[in-house]
């Protein structure tokens, strides 16, 4: 291994939201709504929301497309750093979820940025390509579920325009990719996509070790 990774233990992760976390009270409330429900693991974390939402920011990205939406905490994350005519396309195939996510972009004021598909996401994705859309979106996060990401990706890479990015969540899986004792399907699919990902020369590529491991791919100019 190369030096210097460090750990981050409990206290060093509360230590960073101190000295970094900017979040407002209408994302804090989200999150704490969210908590409430049996699957709220599933939300990213405000850190890596603060990030992706930077992120959006350098690229000045106004065209989002996010498969796996949740209650929203990602999607909100983005759309607070997009311009006004900005717009984030979200698929999700879950209306109960959603409904809580579009209850807080209301409260936000960027309800109208969000054009919401609901149904299942490898549907949608090739609806959009029928449409046209290639080359279409600035960029695009994955994080629906794992089993389908190898699918997600590649129509991801159609719709994402040259120079654009596609973010990959949870790909360090809470470390099952190097525990050779999980062989479930889900497991696979993530090992699998991240050897596709290291060796795809249509991308630039980094994966950072930021909460469950988001790959950052950037589609090449052909
Ligand atoms: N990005 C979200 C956040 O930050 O809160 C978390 C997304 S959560 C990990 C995964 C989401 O994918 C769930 O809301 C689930 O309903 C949705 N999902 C699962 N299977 C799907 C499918 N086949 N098509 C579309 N959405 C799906
Ligand atoms: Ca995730």
């Amino acid at each position: 291994m190369s030096p210097k990774q460090i750990v981050m233990d409990s206290d060093l992760c509360l230590y960073l939201e101190a000295v970094s976390l900017r979040e407002r009270p209408l994302q804090k409330a989200l999150r704490e709504e969210t908590l409430k429900l049996p699957e709220a693991i599933m939300q990213i974390t405000p850190v890596q929301g603060q990030f992706m939402g930077l992120l959006v920011k350098l690229m000045g990205a106004k065209k989002i497309l996010e498969i796996g939406v949740f209650t929203g905490y990602s999607a909100l994350a983005m759309l607070l750093a997009m311009p006004e005519d900005g717009t984030l396309m979200a698929c999700d195939i879950n209306e109960s979820y959603t409904d809580i996510a579009m209850r807080y972009f209301e409260s936000l004021g960027v309800l109208h940025q969000v054009d919401l598909r609901l149904g299942p996401a490898l549907g949608t994705l090739d609806a959009l390509i029928l449409e046209g859309l290639n080359d279409h979106f600035d960029l695009c996060f994955i994080d629906a579920d794992k089993t389908h990401y190898p699918d997600y990706y590649e129509r991801a890479l159609s719709l994402v325009r040259p120079g654009g990015v596609i973010l990959i969540d949870n790909l360090l899986w809470s470390g099952k990719v190097i525990d050779p004792s999980a062989v479930d399907h889900e497991t696979e699919v993530l090992r699998e996509m991240n050897r596709r990902l290291l060796k795809d020369d249509r991308i630039d590529y980094s994966l950072l070790p930021i909460a469950d491991g988001l790959g950052i791919a950037r589609k090449r100019p052909c």
